[in-house]
């Protein structure tokens, strides 16, 4: 995993992007920390042994557990440059956070309709009695059991990418 690996997943599943990149930061700290003290145990009892094959052991472990932890030690450090970094990122083919979140205020009632309420049957699935529920400017299904955005609705709707959706939505 990278951070585009993780800001593409907060894109694609339209959450917003600090939420993604804390919830994925909260993940590797304890792994990195489990793993630094890991180390720094092993690396005590290296040289504390006098045994050859411990030592060679240790110091095997030692690498291992360096190979694992250097990936992870690169990505916690982009994903904290990125949050504390500035607010406005370009996305890759031009979209910008802005228009991201212009697109995601877009009614969603302008395109999935509700004219009795906040229910209705739901568009994605064979629906004989309203599944579909309407809330802030979100559509939730019971049977699918999926929420959907102005732009995760629009790009299942109209077949669309997630950048055609959001420049479809800038209005
Ligand atoms: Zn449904």
């Amino acid at each position: 995993m990278t951070l585009n690996t993780t800001l593409q997943a907060a894109r694609d599943m339209g959450v917003p992007e600090r939420y993604a990149v804390m919830r994925r930061l909260a993940f590797l700290q304890p792994q990195i920390k489990h793993l630094e003290r890991e180390i720094w145990g092993a690396r005590r009892r290296t040289d504390r042994s006098r045994d050859l094959l411990i030592k060679a052991l240790s110091e095997s472990l030692i690498r291992d557990q360096e190979k694992e932890l250097r990936p992870m030690k690169r990505e916690a450090t982009a994903l904290l440059n990125h949050v504390n970094g500035k607010e406005t990122v370009q996305a890759p083919g031009g979209i910008t956070q802005e228009m991201i979140d212009q697109a995601r205020q877009y009614p969603i009632t302008s395109i999935i309709e509700f004219s009795k309420g906040r229910y209705r049957c739901c568009p994605f699935h064979e629906d004989r009695n309203p599944s579909m529920a309407l809330y802030e400017n979100h559509v939730h299904c019971f049977v699918c059991n999926r929420t959907w955005d102005s732009i995760s609705a629009t790009m299942a709707l109209d077949g669309v990418t997630f950048r055609e959706a959001v420049l479809a939505l800038q209005s």
